[in-house]
């Protein structure tokens, strides 16, 4: 996939919201396969240089959440495992595995559309990305599409269990 919006000076505009929803279209098409639907997309100097969505299920891999096969993608696409000029689009706060690769990564900026108070360790449970104990910190942004993240995230657990609706995406980390 080639997406690149920027202008001749190479300034970069498309917003947090045009990124977020190409991470939201990921998501979804992850839903339809039976996945729990989350995507992930990183873009350096306003290209998208990697998009993944959850593939535990269809990979049998605990570890083969949306973030950690995007970072490896933009690891690879860059010729570099530091990714401190990209941002990592998200479309659930990310867990305490995928904030460990993002910090590992030097990651520069994350983004994410939803808050996950069951398993998030970017605003909810702990605040990796800027912790004074470890070794890197990031700029955390979020909120960019939450109410159509969370509803994506409501309406994949409540067809799971045939419909009550309600939020559980302590289940997705
Ligand atoms: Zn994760």
């Amino acid at each position: 996939m080639q997406w690149v919006v920027h202008d001749a000076a190479g300034r970069d505009l498309a917003s947090d919201a045009d990124y977020m929803d190409l991470a939201l279209r990921i998501a979804q098409d992850a839903g339809t396969k039976g996945e729990v639907p989350i995507g992930a997309v990183v873009v350096h100097e306003g290209e998208v240089v990697a998009f993944a969505a959850n593939r535990r299920e269809r990979d049998q891999d605990p570890t083969a959440h949306a973030e950690i096969l995007a970072l490896r993608q933009a690891g690879q696409r860059l010729g570099s495992w530091r990714l401190n000029d990209c941002t990592l689009y998200v479309t659930l706060e990310p867990c305490p595995m995928c904030m460990g690769a993002a910090i590992n990564a030097r990651l520069g900026r994350l983004a994410f559309a939803c808050r996950d108070p069951k398993a998030g360790a970017a605003v909810s449970l702990y605040a990796l990305g800027h912790d004074d104990r470890l070794n890197h910190r990031m700029i955390v942004s979020e909120g960019a599409r939450r109410e159509v993240a969370s509803s994506l995230l409501s309406r994949f657990f409540a067809g799971l269990r045939g419909g009550d609706g309600s939020l559980d995406p302590g289940q997705a980390a």
